[in-house]
């Protein structure tokens, strides 16, 4: 019996496109994440971690280095965020208690973007770009593969996943025009600002 199941996304499948066609979403929800919450299931069963919920498991995966487990937990999480966080009607961010967070931040919009963007580029092959909430201010961290800041005990409002299933289809080797037209096109910025604390 499988305990996690690949939660529905909450739009349809062509309707990121242009910005990510319905290709792209087909292979990385229908195919990638799936697989994520597959061989979690299949990790887990008659294992200590097979009653806990899916935070849980990412945070005492990776204390005890169970480096299967945290791949397959982490990148389940990881996506459930990635998928939420946008939307078909993703639109410019307006003035709001998160647009003044990152104005303190990061001095302005702009600048956020271009220093999530590099800071994608940064990342050495696979991983995530987050956002992260720690005090009272914001922060950008790349981190690899399946790692994400319930990991290192942070809250993530926003995660860009960089791994090149996520952009080559429709970038090709372009990851900076791909980060870049998710956080001007797609981003639904109501939900950010509702994961602030
Ligand atoms: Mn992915």
């Amino acid at each position: 019996m499988s305990k996690f199941l690949l939660p529905a996304l909450p739009y349809n499948e062509n309707s990121l496109s242009p910005i990510i066609s319905s290709a792209t979403v087909d292979l990385h929800y229908g195919k990638h994440h799936q697989a994520y919450y597959t061989m979690l299931n299949n990790l887990i069963e008659n294992s200590e971690y097979e009653n806990m919920s899916l935070d849980e498991i990412v945070i005492k995966s990776f204390q005890e280095k169970q480096q299967k487990i945290f791949n397959n937990a982490g990148q389940a999480w990881n996506h459930n965020l990635y998928w939420n966080q946008m939307s078909p009607n993703g639109k410019t961010i307006i003035q709001s208690k998160l647009s003044s967070k990152i104005e303190e931040s990061f001095e302005s919009f702009d600048n956020f973007v271009q220093q999530f963007t590099t800071a994608s580029l940064g990342v050495f092959g696979s991983g995530w770009t987050w956002l992260v909430e720690k005090d009272n201010t914001l922060a950008i961290m790349g981190l690899p593969n399946a790692e994400n800041p319930l990991a290192y005990n942070q809250h993530a409002l926003m995660g860009i996943d960089v791994w090149e299933h996520a952009y080559y289809l429709d970038y090709k080797n372009l990851r900076g025009d791909y980060v870049k037209a998710i956080l001007e096109n797609l981003i639904n910025w109501d939900f950010v600002e509702n994961r602030l604390t």
